[in-house]
């Protein structure tokens, strides 16, 4: 047997949910007694091949066309076609980022084939019908789902799989192949990307610290700025502060915002709404900072501080400033 995992990159630059998705698919794959396969898409994949046999891949399938240079859809979806009717996987995997989820769709539409999305876990003890559990409204709903076809194509949600060391790498051997691809599924192509911030972004952040209409204005914010910059961590909000203009929307956690997956989201005077929760609850730890002992972040908190933010905060960064040598 065979499963086929789609990893990310741009340009060469390894994507971190590759770690995600080498780690949970050696763990699918020895669920399935299957060897593990890895494609690498597009310009700049040859380079990776390293990582992904450290990562556990015994082969790597080196993707490539000049329609393939950036990141398209279209096209990425009908490469990976290409090789299921090349190298004849039992299943296709991915992480499901924004780009992992479109490349599977694409995939399932191209080939007529059933697909899953944000699995948490997946059982393929009987080779037919795959069980799995998906989360749904952004982990708020959890459907137990069946999946048959000939070749089942499932992503991982994002943050689901905590990324693993491979004590096992595996041979990694490169194959070269070359799509042939009709130019209209050029029609969706990256053209130009602008990092817009650099170093740690909230999406990485090991520590988030966020603040809700409990700040009361912008210039609130000074507090918490201090507290994430002793803590090495970002600033972060809820959609009620960017509403009000307090925070551009970059700092927003949540549905419409950013999701985050931090060692530690302290969250101070917010709610815990069911669209800002979605966006924080791949947090390891929680810490809710609130005036209400019955705030929904403070019930769903690992830790809390009921009081008010505007004195809580600087006295944990006095006792932090106070520990350092
Ligand atoms: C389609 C849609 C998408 C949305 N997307 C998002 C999203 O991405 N992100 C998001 O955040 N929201 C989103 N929302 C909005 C969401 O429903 C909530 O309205 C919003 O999250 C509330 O923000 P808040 O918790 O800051 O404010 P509130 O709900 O008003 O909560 C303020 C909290 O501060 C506490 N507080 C007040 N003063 C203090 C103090 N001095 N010290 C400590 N605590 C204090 C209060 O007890 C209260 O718990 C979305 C809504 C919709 C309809």
């Amino acid at each position: 047997m065979t499963l086929l995992v789609v990893l990310e990159h741009d340009r060469g630059t390894w994507n971190d949910a590759n770690d995600e998705a080498l780690t949970a698919g050696r763990q699918l794959a020895s669920d399935m007694d299957a060897a593990l396969h890895v494609a690498i898409i597009g310009d700049g994949a040859d380079g990776l091949a390293e990582q992904a046999a450290a990562g556990g891949a015994a082969i790597v399938h080196v993707v490539s066309d000049p329609l393939l240079t950036d990141y398209g859809p279209e096209a990425y979806g009908q490469s990976v076609v290409a090789l299921i009717e090349d190298c004849e996987p039992d299943a296709v995997m991915a992480i499901g980022t924004d780009r992992g989820n479109e490349v599977m769709a694409q995939v399932g539409a191209r080939a007529d084939l059933g697909f899953v999305a944000n699995c948490l876990s997946v059982d393929p003890s009987d080779d037919d019908t795959w069980t799995m559990t998906r989360a749904q409204w952004g982990g708020s709903l959890l459907e137990d789902a069946t999946l048959t076809g000939d070749v089942k194509l499932l992503t991982y949600g994002h943050h689901v799989v905590a990324a693993q060391e491979c004590t096992e790498p595996g041979a990694g051997e490169v194959e070269e192949f070359e799509p042939d691809l009709d130019d209209e599924l050029g029609r969706t192509v990256v053209v130009d990307r602008q990092v817009l911030t650099s170093g740690v972004t909230l999406a990485t952040a090991p520590v988030v610290v966020s603040g809700g209409r409990g700040v009361g204005s912008e210039d609130g914010f000074g507090i918490l700025e201090e507290l994430a910059d002793l803590l090495g961590g970002r600033v972060g909000c809820s959609r009620a502060v960017t509403n009000n203009g307090w925070r551009n929307h970059s700092d927003q956690v949540g549905q419409t915002g950013t999701r985050i997956a931090p060692e530690i989201y302290i969250a101070t005077g917010i709610s815990g709404a069911i669209q800002h929760w979605v966006g924080a609850a791949a947090s390891k730890r929680i810490l809710a900072i609130n005036t209400d002992p019955e705030a929904n972040m403070v019930v769903k908190a690992d830790y809390a501080v009921i009081g008010d933010l505007h004195k809580v905060v600087p006295a944990i960064s006095a006792e932090i400033r106070g520990r350092q040598p």
